[in-house]
């Protein structure tokens, strides 16, 4: 049984060191983008390839992308003054200012206490927010709501059971249905029947529902610029431009409104 002991002391020891160097490493990754130049789109799916599990992907990630903003954290990491679990339950709410004290608090307090500090200093950092396939169509969602929320979710669960049992599944569809149906441009847009007609109207400025619909329509309620001959992904955040301005004769029309995200509106008129 010593040996066996010994043996996995001494693993253990090299296990950590490991795992501090692949942190370091990865962040070069990170900053020179390097998972790009390999055909990954983000980080994550560039260490996911190399067949570590998602929440240790996301922990390696997570921690070495908080040591770029608090370069104390990884320091101590590697000197073994805070272990890598304790590290996991401070990196979400460790910034530059507060590191003093949640650094020491990592050195010091075994993980349940830690979590207990962190929890009560931070209740709302305490979930972390997941979305992780489950399936090709389906996926877990994991996140901490307040009280209230709970209250407002239960409420809409009661309204909705009216119509057949209402799983939180059921219930958070339907409030969404239905904030989409009131909020949603391209919701609106499905259910107007006819497109604007292409006419000035009376304010040059004014851009009727009808108008702004068909617009949102025809760009799919997304910015419509295009970089490299490809378009913009931007779905918030979206203004509607007059191609041709209003001060040199453009109108409001269809043919002369298109939705672009605010970064490249911007862009097109102080870049
Ligand atoms: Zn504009
Ligand atoms: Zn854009």
């Amino acid at each position: 049984m010593k040996i066996l002991h010994e043996r996995a002391v001494a693993l253990v020891k090299t296990y950590l060191r490991t795992e501090t160097e692949l942190i370091s490493v990865l962040q070069e990754i990170d900053l020179c983008k390097g998972y790009r130049d390999m055909g990954f789109k983000s980080l994550f799916d560039y260490v996911r390839s190399l067949g570590l599990s998602e929440n240790v992907a996301y922990n390696l990630i997570t921690i070495s992308r908080k040591s770029i903003q608090v370069p104390a954290l990884k320091e101590m990491i590697q000197d073994q003054e805070i272990s890598l679990s304790n590290a996991k339950v401070i990196v979400s709410i460790l910034t530059p200012e507060n590191q003093d004290k949640w650094l020491q608090a990592a050195a010091q307090l075994p993980k349940r206490e830690l979590e207990k500090e962190v929890a009560k200093a931070y209740p709302e950092k305490v979930v972390q927010e997941t979305v992780r396939y489950v399936s090709d169509q389906r996926t877990e969602l994991k996140m901490g709501i307040s009280d209230k929320i709970l209250e407002k979710l239960k409420r809409v669960q009661d309204l909705e059971s009216a119509n057949g049992a209402a799983n939180l599944e059921r219930t958070l569809e339907a409030a969404l249905d239905s904030y989409l149906q009131k909020n949603d441009p391209l919701e609106k847009a499905k259910r107007s029947k006819r497109l604007a007609p292409a006419r000035v109207s009376q304010n040059p400025r004014a851009i009727s529902a009808h108008l702004n619909y068909a617009v949102q329509k025809r760009d799919q309620a997304q910015c419509t610029h295009l970089q490299n001959g490809k378009r913009c992904t931007q779905k918030r955040w979206l203004d509607i431009h007059h191609k041709k301005p209003l001060s040199q004769g453009g109108q409001t029309t269809l043919e002369n409104l298109i939705l672009l995200c605010k970064g490249h509106h911007q862009l097109l008129h102080h870049g």
